[in-house]
């Protein structure tokens, strides 16, 4: 079975005005090492699609699987924890806490399940070295760019080795040199962590480097061909 799994995902919204269908049945199969870049235009439904893969949403039908299971009979604490252990985050804000280092930020996911150890803490600190913060470790947010902060939020999101990636316009709030320094960052360490990457962007400059492209088009996913 492939490490993450949508089938037929269905996302409904009861309005006064009546029942709006944002996602019409999208299915997709990715295993350890692959990528896919989700985009189209604004309102087309692709946060609502990666909220779904990331259980931050739960869909009107279809079924979801990561690395086998299907989290849709999960209470809430269950699926916090699913999340913090297999799911890594990275949105266009970086939401980083500002009373924290850099290096505290990382570790903040590795925290909420109380098993920090030195490694944990070497892993943390080898990944800001990775994404070129080496002596900004223990800066706050504040003295920290917007492109710094955003590779302390990638940073983040992969201190736990989740098996899967998801990013919502993570580079969207960028200039177009760190945009292009995000967007690398995230697929190479995507790919040297065999982990999934779903990345949903308004970007054709992003989009291209991806393997796999879906257009998001009344519902339902169109595969665009990568160049
Ligand atoms: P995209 O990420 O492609 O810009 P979204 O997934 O954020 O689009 O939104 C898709 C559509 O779903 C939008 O038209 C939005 O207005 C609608 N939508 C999102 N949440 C709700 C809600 N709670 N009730 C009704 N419609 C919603």
């Amino acid at each position: 079975m492939a490490d993450f799994l949508a089938k037929n995902i269905v996302k409904e919204y009861q309005t006064p005005t009546g029942c709006l269908r944002i996602l019409d049945g999208v299915s997709a199969e990715l295993s350890r090492g692959q990528n896919m870049a989700v985009v189209g235009p604004s309102g087309s439904g692709k946060s609502t699609f990666l909220h779904i893969a990331g259980t931050l949403d739960s869909p009107t039908g279809g079924d979801l699987s990561v690395q086998g299971i299907d989290p849709a009979g999960f209470s809430n604490q269950e699926l916090a924890r699913f999340r913090n252990d297999h799911i890594g985050f990275v949105f266009q804000e970086h939401y980083l806490l500002p009373q924290l280092s850099a290096l505290e930020n990382v570790m903040v996911p590795v925290v909420a399940t109380g098993r920090v150890s030195p490694e944990i803490r070497d892993r943390a600190q080898s990944l800001l070295e990775k994404v070129g913060l080496t002596d900004r470790m223990h800066h706050r947010p504040a003295a920290l760019s917007g492109g710094e902060r955003q590779r302390v939020a990638v940073a983040r999101a992969l201190v736990m080795q989740p098996i899967l990636l998801l990013a919502d316009e993570p580079t969207g709030s960028l200039d177009q040199k760190n945009a292009e320094l995000i967007g690398g960052l995230l697929l190479e360490l995507q790919k040297t962590g065999d982990a999934i990457l779903i990345c949903v962007t308004h970007s054709q400059r992003l989009a291209r480097n991806f393997d796999n492209q879906v257009v998001v088009e009344n519902g339902k996913f169109v595969v665009r061909a990568s160049p």
